[in-house]
């Protein structure tokens, strides 16, 4: 408890210089938009157009023959998430009177992926996409090739393999060996000799190495450019003619970047997004919403993935993530509150709160006075635990308070009240 202490100290101090810069969120896109960012660069990619309903699609293919003379097309459900072909969601059509049929049964449908939950996501359009693999499948190879940013090392990196078209990640487990990475100098940024290597690497010769080595330098420039934390590329196909192309595309953009990437910011997509995590962003609070039954109200980010983590040394699971940030006064708490308990999984609310630059008696205040002005809103054990500048007041300050509201100094004080909390509660 000791080490934990100072852990969680240190945590809160860098989390309270850092908490309004370092949002860890990122904005998702889908595949649709990742295209068309990745064809502005240059990439090669699939061509395709998105529809909202089946009457858009066929437009759509019939468009796509006169540019392309493709017959055969696949029906891409646009999700935010990955193994749509696992699930279901894309079908290939071939024919254009085919089209009609497979696009009515995706759009609508409850698409469950191994990356969804078990309800798994509604899909409201898709993607129709001339057929790239034809003619002639066994000429065709599918790679992996992905760019990221390695925490690690502080360094983007490219990440690809042979073993394209399958899951990555079952790639990382069983064949270790068939990923390569290239790390990029930021001082530099990505050489010729890098693009190069990855070329051979995946086993190209003649004119694919060359389209390789001219899709790789797209990429990158595309991830750069858009202020991108990842861009996964599974497959990346060379056709039966040599041309290599994206066949997929997941990205993320950098949230903390959308300010000067205004287009891409209007890619975001609602829907696709958890509504009380939406309503939290309208009021500026970050809040992630979690499967457990501890909801969590910290400053700092840090602070709150220490809260968590201590939740579940507890034996409990958190709620959500919500980081109120620096100003924890009585109308944000009240806010922090209303979101926490739109969840119906929450069963007791943990405070956890440092005060450094804001002093522990005002968020305590703040707590109370929410609490009052909820009236009988909060049917759920709250627990508060302050630590930092006048913690002894602000605990004496909840204890007089006439609200039922526990108060905790040291953080084992408090996991022991959530345990007896939910234990009278389960
Ligand atoms: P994911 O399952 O969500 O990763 O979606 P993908 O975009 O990767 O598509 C899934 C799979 O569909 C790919 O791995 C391909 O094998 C297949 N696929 C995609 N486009 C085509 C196409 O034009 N023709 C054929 N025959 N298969 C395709
Ligand atoms: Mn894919």
């Amino acid at each position: 408890m000791i080490v934990s202490s100072f852990l969680l100290l240190l945590s809160d101090l860098f989390s309270e210089i850092k908490s309004d810069s370092d949002k860890i969120y990122i904005m998702n896109i889908h595949e649709y938009q990742g295209k068309e960012i990745l064809a502005s660069y240059g990439v090669r990619v699939q061509r395709g157009i998105v529809a909202n309903n089946a009457v858009e699609a066929v437009a759509a293919a019939k468009q796509l023959t006169t540019e392309t003379g493709t017959s055969w097309y696949v029906v891409k459900a646009q999700v935010h998430a990955g193994g749509r072909g696992k699930g279901g969601g894309v079908k290939l059509a071939k024919g254009i009177d085919k089209v009609e049929g497979i696009a009515s049964e995706i759009i609508g449908m409850q698409l469950v992926t191994p990356q969804t939950s078990a309800e798994g996501k509604k899909v409201h359009k898709v993607l129709i996409a001339e057929d790239v693999y034809y003619p002639g499948e066994s000429e065709t190879s599918e790679f992996y090739v992905s760019v990221l940013l390695n925490r690690g090392t502080g360094r983007n990196m490219i990440m690809y393999s042979t073993e394209g078209g399958m899951d990555i990640e079952e790639v990382a487990e069983h064949t270790p060996h068939l990923i390569f990475t290239e790390e990029i100098d930021p001082n530099v940024g990505l050489q010729g000799f890098q693009a190069r290597r990855i070329a051979f690497n995946l086993g190209l010769s003649g004119n694919a190495f060359k389209e390789m080595v001219k899709f790789i330098d797209a990429l990158y420039k595309a991830y750069i450019g858009s202020d991108a934390s990842m861009f996964e590329i599974n497959p990346v196909l060379k056709t039966s003619d040599n041309k290599i192309l994206a066949v997929d595309a997941k990205v993320n953009i950098d949230d903390n970047a959308l300010y000067r990437q205004k287009a891409y910011a209007e890619m975001r997509d609602i829907l696709e997004e958890n509504p009380i995590e939406v309503e939290a962003k309208e009021v500026g609070l970050n809040y992630v919403d979690l499967d457990g039954t501890v909801g969590c109200m910290v400053n700092g980010a840090g602070l709150a993935m220490a809260t968590m983590d201590l939740i579940k040394y507890a034996g409990f699971e958190p709620a959500n993530f919500l980081d109120v940030g620096g100003t924890a006064d009585a109308k944000r708490v009240e806010t922090a509150f209303r979101i926490i308990l739109k969840d119906p999984n929450v069963k007791a609310i943990l405070i956890n709160i440092f005060g450094g630059i804001v002093r522990c008696d005002r968020v305590a205040q703040g707590v109370v006075d929410a609490y009052k002005n909820m009236g009988d809103a909060i049917k759920v054990p709250i627990i508060v635990r302050l630590q930092g500048t006048n913690a002894e007041i602000a605990k004496e300050l909840i204890d007089n308070s006439g609200m039922p509201i526990l108060s905790a100094v040291q953080f084992q004080e408090a996991a022991d009240q959530v345990q007896a909390a939910l234990s009278v509660v389960s």
